[in-house]
Parts: structure tokens; sequence; C-alpha cells
């Protein structure tokens, strides 16, 4: 870090407040930037720190942000809900949506609900509307139904592309960080898509149906029920995924905006499921670049 890490922290704070008084000012274009300056500073300095992926070394990481947030006042029903969250990550869970809700926090003071606010914020008066709500990802709202179709139309198409000419073996081949290879993305790519074509029939078929919590990203190294070659995964998952499309076409806009209920997001509606599962391929890329880029190199 260049300069002392209270200098940055004053910084950091100093770049919140003024965006805060920026938009009280109606100076939202200079708000947005000083809000991307502060989300910048923060993204490069946790970019190189190594948080281990192991569960229960990620567990005990957790009860450390716990252990020192709750020197820092913050809400103690946050505090609990996050103990939670990491009870079920240390049995190898994801936690369900009763146990860690969805977040408020006041826009104005920073007091923080796990209750979506119907009052004014008790410290601050600021109306309920207000809050900023945190949602697990960004991946719910990032497409409107016509570009999420797109995206999924056109990711299959991409990842054609990046493995074209590679070998079975250079895709079965894992790299030698212990990450996935080629194989387990395309497993993974296909797994999703089986979830979102079950889920599509289900929002047609049912009024509110129970969306099941689906550990996706834990299946990536499971090879049962898997064709044998990676090429194979990958023409399953586009025949599934073509599917899909032809079943999305014929929806009206109304039922985009079909409810149902996710055991680990809570309410959501069909759009932002969709959304949700086009978005979040693209973060898979370049994965499957990065080994396609090693192993046509190798062969060289
Ligand atoms: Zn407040």
């Amino acid at each position: 870090m260049s300069g002392n890490r209270s200098n940055w922290a004053d910084t950091l704070i100093h770049l919140f407040a003024l965006a805060s008084r920026l938009e009280g000012e109606g100076q939202y274009n200079l708000a947005k930037l000083t809000r991307a300056a502060a989300d910048s500073l923060c993204r490069r300095e946790t970019h190189p720190l190594d948080i281990p992926s192991d569960t229960n070394k990620l567990t005990a990481e957790v009860q450390k942000a716990i252990e020192a947030l709750s020197h820092l006042n913050v809400n103690a029903d946050l505090l609990s809900a996050m103990k939670q969250g990491a009870e079920f990550m240390a049995q190898g869970k994801l936690s369900p949506i009763t146990a860690t809700p969805h977040p408020y926090v006041c826009r104005g003071c920073g007091y923080a609900t796990l209750v979506p606010p119907a009052k004014p914020c008790p410290t601050c008066g600021a109306f309920a509307e207000t809050f900023q709500k945190f949602m697990p990802n960004y991946w719910f709202d990032a497409l409107q139904p016509e570009a999420a179709w797109e995206r999924l139309r056109q990711t299959p198409l991409v990842v054609e592309k990046l493995i074209a000419g590679l070998s079975d073996e250079a895709m079965n081949q894992s790299p030698s960080d212990g990450g996935w290879a080629i194989r387990n993305t395309l497993s993974h790519l296909r797994d999703a898509q089986g979830v979102l074509d079950f889920r599509v029939d289900l929002f047609l078929k049912e009024a509110h149906p129970i969306l099941e919590s689906k550990a996706v990203f834990a299946w990536a190294k499971n090879e049962s029920e898997r064709p044998p070659s990676p090429r194979d995964i990958f023409e399953t998952y586009r025949a599934s995924r073509a599917e899909t499309l032809r079943k999305l076409e014929s929806f009206a806009p109304s039922d985009w905006e079909r409810v149902g209920e996710h055991e680990e997001f809570g309410t959501v509606t069909l759009r932002q499921q969709v959304s949700y599962f086009a978005a979040h391929e693209s973060t898979h890329l370049s994965q499957i670049e990065a080994q396609a880029v090693h192993w046509r190199s190798e062969r060289r």
C-alpha cells in the first residue's frame, strides 16, 4: 500500500462523506465519480489479499471479522446472521434466506437492519424507501429479458471458440494451482444450465414455485453421470441451452414477472433468475480462456 494505513482510511471515509454531501446538493455526477474512486481504492487493496478458500480456514476468517466488528458496535442481528452463515458453511452447506436475510443499511447514518424497513430510520429519521438493500450478488438485475436472452444465446458460441482445437487431454488436465480444468468449468456451465432449464419449467407450471437451493459450484468436480469427453459435456450444455432459449422466446412480458420462493435468495422473479444465470456464466469465461491460452502455448 502506498502511504500509511490511517491516511488511506481517512481518504476513504472522506470520499464517502463527500459523496453523500454531493448527492445532497444534487451533484450526482460528481458524487458517482467519488463513490467509484472509493470502491476502486478498496478493491485495489483487497485484490492481492489471499484469503484462503479452504472451508475451515474461511470459517475462521469470518469469525475473525465478526470478532473485529463486535468491537465496532455493528448491529448485533447482522453479526448473529454472519455467525449462522459461517456455521452453515462449516457444515458444507449454503445458508438459507431464513438464517441470512438481505440486510438494509440507512444511506444517511449507516444504521443496519435485517428486517425490510417499514418505518423511518430510528437513528436519523431517513425514510424507509431510501435504505440500501444488499443482494447476494449483482446478477439478479444485471440484464433485462432481451439482453439476458441474447447473452444466454451468445455464451455457448464464445465457449465454442475458446475451446476450438483443444484436445480432450488438455481440457481434462487440472491447472497446477489446483483450480478447475476446462472440463470442470464446462461441467459447471452444463449443471447451471440444467438448473436454469428446470426452473424455467417450474415457473411456467406452478404459481409461486419453491426453488431449491443448489450447490452447483460443488458439483463441478463430481464425475458421476458425466459424458466421458469434455466436448460431449459442451454439446449437452449447448443443446439444453437451445431448448431453454426456445421456451423463453414464447414467454409474454408478464410471464417474466412470475415469482418463486428461492431457499437461498428469498422471493425472486423469473426475470431475475434468467438474469442471474446469464450473468453468472460470464464470470467463468476467463477461467476457460486462461486454460486455453496455457494449453495452446504448451503445444508450440
Ligand atoms: Zn439513518
